[in-house]
C-alpha cells in the first residue's frame, strides 16, 4: 500500500493516525495454528448510508491438529447471530476481537471442514463511504476482521482464494477480488454481484469497491486490464491505463509474468487515502489518480506483497521496500534516469528524515508502515542490487518470487536466495546492517592536495559506536565535470586515501547514488582543526571531535594508534592542532617528538590536552628547547613558574607575563566562570611575543567532561579556538590580546583591513602555508590596508589560513618593541568566503 500522495509534505500517516492503537504482531515463531484456511465464502449486503452490513461467511478449513476448538477473528462491534456446522448450531465465546467456536465434534487433523458464521453491524474500521457508494480498506494491519470474520493473520492465506456474493442497491457496482462471474436481480432494486478468486490471498488484500463506475478494459498480452472509472474520469483512467501497459511490460521481464493474468489487473477510482494493493482490484485515492508512479507502487505489489507475501508483519519490508524499489524501476522508464535518480534520492531524504526522527530498524519496526521501511528497504534493494550486480540481483529476485509465490516469505527465506546466487561471502553483515540497525552511516570527509597527491580522510560520525562497512566512490569536481573515483571499501571507522590524481575544485561523496548515509560535512583542510589522539586517553579525540561538531569547527580526528603520525604534508595544512594525550603513560613515548617540534618550531597553533602531559614536558627539556618555556599541570607550580604579574581580564583568567622566558600567559584562577579548571587539571594559553597564538592545554580530559555547563570541554575548546582566531559564535569575552602593531579587523564582505598602531611604517607580507609570498604593501603610519583575499597577480585565493608578517622598520620602531634582533611580527588570519 502507498499511503499518501508523496509530494505533501504535510503527510498524514494512517497508521500513525490510529495513535493509541497497539499493533498485537505474532512473533516469528507464532505462524502455524490449529487449522490451515483453505477457502473463504463470503455472501454480505451493505445498506445505505454504507456504514452497515450483514453478511455470512463459509470457512473451508483443514485441521492441523485435533481440534475441538476453533478461532476466528471478528471485531468486538460486529454482532454474532449464529455460528453452525453441517446445519447444527455451534456454541461459542468471545474475548476481544477472536470467536472460539466449540466444535461439538472433535475434527481429526486434514479433515476439510466447513464453518458458517452469520454476522451483521456497524464495523468500527474497515468499511468508508466513498463517491454515493463505499469501500473497504484496511487501514491498519489486522483490520479486516473489523469488517468480515476471518483469521486475520497474513501468514495463513486461503489457498484457494475467495468468492465474493455482494449484493448493493442497483445504481452501484462492486468490483472485488478476481474475476466476475455473474449479476443477479433481487427484489427491492437490488443486485448482487458474484466475484471469484482462485489464487491464494491474505485477508487484508480481500476488498470491495462499490460506485456508479464505468469499466474501461483493454486487452493486454491476452489478459485483461480494466480500470473502474468515476463517470467524467475517464481520460484518467485512460492515460493510467497507458502507463500501465509500460509499467507491466516493465515487470513481466523484471520479475514474471502478472500472477493473477488468468483473472484480471483491476485498478479502481476510489476514495479514502493514498492507494491499496488489493489483489487484482487495486484502490486509488483521488490525489493518487493521474500518479504513474503510485501506480507503479500498487501494481508492483501485485507480485511483491500479493503473490509473495511477508511471514509477518514485523517483516513488511518484503512488501513495502522491495515494492518501493520496484516503483523506483518503474520510474526509471517511465520518467528516465533524471526521474529514477530524483525518485531513489527523495527516498534516501525520506528515509534518513524518517531514522532522525525515530531511530527504528526495519526489521520489528515499531510501525510497520513507518517511511523507513519503504524507503530504507529501498535502498536495502538499491544497495545489494550495487553489490552483487544486475547479473545475479536480478535472476536471483526472480527465485525468489518463484520459490515463494502464492505463499510466504521471511528476510531469511530472502538472504538465503541472494546467497544460492552470490558466492563470494556470506551476506549476515549486509543484512544485519541495513535491515536490523536502526540509523544509518554518516561520513565527514577531509582533504588537501599536497605534491601531486590528492589525500583524503573519511570517517564514520555516527553518533554510535557501530561501524558500517560501506562502497563508497567519490566525485573529483574540475569545473562542472565531474571524475568518479574507483570505488573504495570502508571497513573501520578512518579510511584513508592518497592517490595521485590532480587538485580538484571540490570533491563530493557517492556521485552516482548507491549508498545510504548522510555526508556531514566536506572539507579542505586548510580550515579544520586536526584532532591527534595517541589513543591513550581511551579514544577522547572522538569526544572533541563531537564537541567541534557541536560548534560546527570542521575537524579532522587523527588516531595515532592506528594511522601512525599524521604527515607533515597534513599538518602544514591544518590550521590548528588539538594534541591529546594520555595521563598514564608516559606520553612522550608516543608522541613523534620530531613532528611536535615542528609544529611548534612551524607555529602552527597547537593546543596539548593532558596534564600528565605537561607535567612529564617539564621535566624534559623538549619544550624548553623549542619555546623556553616549563609547564605544569599542578596551577600551583604554574604560579611559581609566571610569578605574580596578573593581570585579571574577567570570566575567571587572568593574564601572567613570565618575566625569564618572555611569554605571556593567559591562566584561568581557580573558580571561575566560564574556566576549565577542575581539581588539579587545568588549562593554559600561551602567546610567544612575537604572536604566534599557540594555546598550550593541561585540561585532564576524563575530569572534565562530566563537569557542569559553566565549565565544559565545549567552553573550553570555544575558548581556544576563538584565541585561534576562528569565528566562532562564542559566549566567552575575547581573550585579552598582548600588545602588538598591528590591528586586524575582519570586514562584512569577507575582506580583511590591517592598521598600524605605532607611530611606525613597516612593510607587510602575507604568506600561504606552504611559505609562498603571495602579496606585499608598504605601510606607512597612521595608514591602513584593505586585503581582499587575492595575491600580487590578482588571483583569487582560497578560503583559509594565511600567515600576515610585519617587517618593522628600524626607522622610528618604537621602544615598546621587544628587544629581539630580528623585528619581525607574524600574525594569521583567516580568509572567509
Ligand atoms: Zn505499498
Amino acid at each position: 500500500m502507498i499511503i499518501l500522495l508523496l509530494l505533501i509534505s504535510q503527510f498524514v500517516h494512517p497508521e500513525i493516525n490510529k495513535a493509541g492503537n497497539q499493533f498485537h504482531l505474532p512473533q516469528d515463531s507464532v505462524i502455524t495454528h490449529s487449522y490451515d484456511v483453505l477457502k473463504y465464502n463470503l455472501t454480505v449486503e451493505f445498506f445505505t448510508p454504507y456504514d452497515t452490513l450483514a453478511g455470512m461467511v463459509v470457512i473451508t478449513f483443514s485441521p492441523n491438529q485435533n481440534m475441538d476448538t476453533l478461532p476466528v477473528h471478528l471485531g468486538q462491534a460486529m454482532t454474532v447471530d449464529s455460528i453452525t456446522m453441517n446445519n447444527i448450531l455451534q456454541s461459542y465465546h468471545r474475548i476481544e476481537d477472536t470467536i472460539y467456536v466449540s466444535l461439538t465434534s472433535a475434527l481429526p487433523p486434514h479433515l476439510v471442514s466447513e464453518i458458517s458464521i452469520y454476522y451483521q453491524g456497524k464495523p468500527i474500521d474497515g468499511l468508508f463511504q466513498a463517491f454515493s457508494g463505499f469501500l473497504t480498506d484496511v487501514e491498519i494491519n489486522q483490520a479486516a476482521k473489523q469488517w468480515w470474520p476471518c483469521f486475520d493473520y497474513c501468514w495463513d492465506k486461503a489457498d484457494l482464494g475467495i468468492e465474493l456474493h455482494i449484493t448493493v442497491p442497483e445504481n452501484l457496482y462492486p468490483v472485488s477480488n478476481g474475476v466476475l462471474t455473474g449479476i443477479d436481480s433481487i427484489s427491492g432494486n437490488r443486485l448482487t454481484f458474484h466475484w471469484v478468486h482462485q489464487h491464494p490471498i491474505a485477508t487484508y488484500l480481500v476488498a470491495i469497491l462499490a460506485s456508479n463506475y464505468l469499466v474501461l478494459q483493454r486487452n493486454y498480452h491476452g489478459y485483461p486490464l480494466i480500470y473502474y472509472a468515476i463517470p467524467g474520469y475517464e481520460y484518467m483512467a485512460e492515460m493510467m491505463l497507458d502507463s500501465t501497459e509500460v509499467i507491466m511490460s516493465l515487470f513481466d521481464t523484471l520479475i514474471d509474468t502478472f500472477p493473477f493474468a488468468d483473472e484480471k489487473l483491476g485498478q479502481i477510482q476510489s476514495g479514502g487515502r493514498g492507494a491499496m494493493e488489493n489483489q487484482t482490484c487495486i484502490r486509488y485515492a483521488p490525489n493518487s489518480w493521474l500518479s504513474p508512479i503510485t501506480h507503479a507502487h500498487e501494481i508492483a505489489h501485485s507480485w511483491w506483497g500479493d503473490a509473495l507475501t511477508c511471514i509477518n508483519y514485523q517483516q513488511m519490508f518484503i512488501n513495502e521496500g522491495t515494492t518501493s524499489y520496484y516503483e523506483c524501476l518503474a520510474t526509471r522508464v517511465l520518467q528516465g534516469d533524471e526521474g529514477f535518480n530524483q525518485r531513489l534520492e527523495h527516498m534516501r531524504q525520506g528515509g534518513l528524515d524518517c531514522d532522525d526522527q525515530h531511530h527504528w530498524p526495519i526489521i520489528n519496526s515499531p510501525d510497520p508502515f513507518g517511511l523507513n521501511v519503504y524507503w530504507k528497504g529501498a535502498w536495502f534493494h538499491h544497495m545489494l542490487r550495487n553489490l552483487i550486480g544486475d547479473t545475479l540481483y536480478y535472476p536471483a529476485m526472480r527465485a525468489f518470487y518463484h520459490q515463494y509465490k502464492g505463499g510466504n516469505a521471511s528476510i531469511t527465506d530472502l538472504q538465503n536466495t541472494i546467497e544460492q546466487y552470490y558466492k563470494l561471502e556470506p551476506l549476515d553483515w549486509f543484512f544485519q546492517q541495513w535491515l536490523y540497525r536502526p540509523d544509518y552511516p554518516q561520513l565527514n570527509l577531509w582533504w588537501y592536495h599536497h605534491q601531486q597527491y590528492l589525500h583524503i580522510n573519511i570517517t564514520q560520525v555516527q553518533p554510535d559506536s557501530f561501524i558500517y562497512k560501506i562502497p563508497l566512490e567519490l566525485g573529483l569536481w574540475y569545473g562542472n565535470s565531474c571524475s568518479v573515483s574507483r570505488e573504495y571499501l570502508m571497513e573501520q571507522r578512518e579510511l584513508i586515501i592518497q592517490e595521485l590524481i590532480s587538485c580538484p575544485d571540490s570533491i563530493t561523496m557517492d556521485p552516482q547514488m548507491k549508498l545510504y548515509f548522510r555526508p556531514r560535512r566536506i572539507t579542505p583542510l586548510a580550515q579544520s582543526v586536526l584532532i591527534i589522539d595517541d589513543g591513550q586517553s581511551q579514544n577522547l579525540g572522538i569526544n572533541y571531535q563531537n564537541i567541534c561538531d557541536q560548534i560546527n569547527i570542521p575537524n579532522l580526528l587523527w588516531a595515532v594508534e592506528s594511522l601512525g603520525s599524521p604527515p607533515f604534508s597534513l599538518i602544514q595544512q591544518v590550521s590548528s592542532i588539538f594534541w591529546i594525550t594520555g595521563r598514564i603513560q608516559n606520553p612522550l613515548d608516543s608522541i613523534d617528538r620530531e613532528r611536535l617540534n615542528f609544529i611548534i618550531t612551524n607555529h602552527y597553533p597547537l593546543a596539548i590536552f593532558s596534564t600528565h602531559a605537561a607535567s612529564q614536558l617539564s621535566q624534559t627539556s623538549f619544550l624548553e628547547d623549542t619555546l623556553g618555556v616549563i609547564f605544569s599541570g599542578d596551577s600551583g607550580y604554574s604560579n611559581q613558574l609566571v610569578g605574580n604579574q596578573q593581570d585579571p581580564i574577567g570570566n575567571g583568567f587572568s593574564w601572567y607575563i613570565n618575566p625569564v622566558q618572555r611569554y605571556e600567559f593567559i591562566y584561568p584562577s581557580v573558580q571561575g566562570e566560564g574556566c576549565a579548571y577542575f581539581q588539579n587539571s587545568d588549562y593554559g594559553i600561551i602567546r610567544s611575543k612575537s604572536n604566534f597564538q599557540i594555546v598550550f592545554s593541561t585540561v585532564d580530559i576524563t575530569d572534565i567532561l562530566p563537569q557542569p555547563e559553566s565549565a565544559t570541554p565545549l567552553n573550553l575548546i570555544r575558548r581556544i579556538l576563538q584565541y585561534f582566531g576562528y569565528p566562532v559564535n562564542c559566549p566567552l569575552p575575547p581573550p585579552h590580546s598582548p600588545p602588538c602593531n598591528l590591528v586586524i579587523e575582519y570586514q562584512d564582505n569577507g575582506s580583511i583591513m590591517f592598521k598600524l598602531t605605532a607611530p611606525i611604517s613597516a612593510q607587510l607580507t602575507i604568506w600561504d602555508l606552504t611559505g609562498r609570498k603571495l602579496i606585499n604593501w608598504d605601510l606607512q603610519k597612521d595608514n591602513f590596508i584593505l586585503w581582499d583575499g587575492t595575491d600580487h597577480q590578482g588571483h583569487i585565493l582560497p578560503s583559509g589560513r594565511y600567515i600576515v608578517k610585519l617587517n618593522l622598520n628600524n626607522q622610528g620602531a618604537s621602544e615598546n618593541l621587544p628587544d629581539l634582533n630580528s623585528v619581525v611580527e607574524s600574525y594569521q588570519v583567516f580568509l572567509i568566503k
